[in-house]
């Protein structure tokens, strides 16, 4: 028999809104790691029918078309702690300053959690790129009830995270709340589960567990950093940011990913400025930023930031994910045959890419007993760049 699903078969993004909505507490969210589904015990469910209006799979998206482009950074104690230009921090602060509140997301207990800030020192860890999937669970009802005690709320997630917000209040609650939330949605390459995340650790000795800070990369160079500690020296590349690049890992569903696209379902999009023509600023970071909305606009001119004209084609022409989703390729059915059956991501790795994995291997030996010096081997560093 098939499973009872929120949505289609292995489509789901692992969003949560359905996990949310249940006043049952009907749903759970199996995740397989090469997919996910949203899977409805038919015994506590009250087919109330709920979880399938808020599941943004079972909907078209409310895209917007963008209205104006730009490209720039914020000042250095931002973009230093960021990933790409600082954009997304230096709106967060700004948008606390004015008395509204923030959801993002953050590490915590091992997982990336959403969560509310209303302050400057709750904004604590939401900077910077976690480059696997993110858990909203919880976050959609506080926004209800925050935005229902009268406050003015920005959401900032991935695209599909971004449209189930939207489906949970537009569609089940007054539009009047509806004004009240500003949403940017990140470009979005695809995501692994987190269990890919969780693994790769393991393979190098460490537990996400007991992790307090991680970084998927500083500006423009890329790389698992965890409190302060590189999991690889500088110059190699480990299997997680391997897998992530090469787009091997991420869940089956990313790889339709209707949000890979030049209409946008925020009010203002984030990502970054690859091909400008700011090429000295380019090693700190450039954020691009596309306004889709008067709220867009807004949440740009609250921060005060200082903001670059861009070409708009070519920022597409160098952003595959304005244009579609990552494709999928052999690879990602060798990665996913080999970490089924080693349970390593580490080895899933070097059975795709044997030659590449090997000489990052290599290299991180040589450094590690002293023969070439971290500086050294960073020129050598052979990953495509992300975008
Ligand atoms: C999985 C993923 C894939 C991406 N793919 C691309 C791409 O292909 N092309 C491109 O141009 N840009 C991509 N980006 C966006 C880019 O990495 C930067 O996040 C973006 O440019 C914002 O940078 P910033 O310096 O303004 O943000 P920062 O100041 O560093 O703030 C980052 C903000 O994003 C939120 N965030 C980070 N990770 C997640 C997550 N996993 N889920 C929900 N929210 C999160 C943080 O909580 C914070 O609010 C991707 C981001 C992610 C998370
Ligand atoms: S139909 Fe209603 S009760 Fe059943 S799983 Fe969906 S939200 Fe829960
Ligand atoms: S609402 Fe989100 S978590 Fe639930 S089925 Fe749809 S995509 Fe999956
Ligand atoms: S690729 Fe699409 S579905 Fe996958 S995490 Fe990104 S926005 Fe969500």
């Amino acid at each position: 028999m098939e499973p009872y699903t929120v949505c289609s078969p292995a489509q789901c993004a692992g969003c949560m809104a359905c996990v949310d909505v249940c006043p049952k507490s009907a749903i759970r969210i199996s995740d397989s790691v090469e997919h996910m589904d949203a899977l409805i015990d038919g015994s506590l469910c009250i087919r109330c029918g709920q979880c399938h209006q808020v599941c943004q799979v079972n909907h078209p998206a409310d895209f917007r078309r963008t209205i104006e482009s730009w490209q720039g950074w914020a000042s250095p104690d931002i973009r230093e702690g960021s990933s790409s230009g600082g954009f997304a921090s230096a709106i967060m602060r700004a948008f606390v300053a004015g008395g509204g509140t923030v959801a993002s997301c953050r590490l915590e207990d091992g997982d990336f959690r959403f969560a509310l800030a209303r302050t400057q020192e709750e904004l604590e860890g939401f900077a910077g790129s976690k480059y696997a999937k993110s858990n909203p669970s919880g976050i959609y009802r506080s926004v209800v009830r925050e935005l229902e005690d009268g406050s003015t709320v920005l959401f900032i997630g991935l695209p599909c995270q971004v449209s189930a917000i939207r489906n949970f209040v537009g569609r089940r609650k007054s539009g009047a709340l509806l004004e009240r939330l500003y949403t940017i949605d990140l470009i979005c390459h695809g995501t692994p589960s987190i269990k890919i995340l969780q693994q790769t650790l393991r393979d190098y000795s460490y537990d996400l567990n007991d992790v307090g800070r991680i970084w998927f990369r500083r500006n423009t160079e890329f790389g698992l950093c965890t409190d302060f500690r590189r999991l690889v020296p500088g110059g190699c590349t480990d299997a997680y940011t391997m897998a992530f690049l090469g787009g091997i890992c991420y869940t089956r569903n990313c790889h339709s990913c209707r949000y890979a696209t030049g209409e946008r379902v925020g009010d203002l999009t984030l990502g970054d400025s690859w091909g400008t023509n700011f090429t000295d600023e380019e090693s700190d970071g450039i954020s691009l930023a596309l306004v889709q909305t008067q709220k867009g606009r807004e949440l740009l001119d609250m921060a005060g930031l200082k903001l670059r004209e861009v070409d708009y084609a070519n920022a597409v022409a160098n952003n595959r994910q304005l244009r579609h989703p990552t494709e999928v390729t052999p690879e990602r059915g060798k990665f996913f045959s080999f970490y089924e059956r080693t349970g390593s991501v580490r080895k899933a790795v070097l059975a795709v890419w044997p030659k590449r994995a090997m000489k990052q291997r290599v290299k991180e030996v040589l450094v590690r007993i002293g023969l070439i010096s971290e500086g050294g081997v960073a020129h050598l560093c052979d990953w495509p760049r992300f975008g």
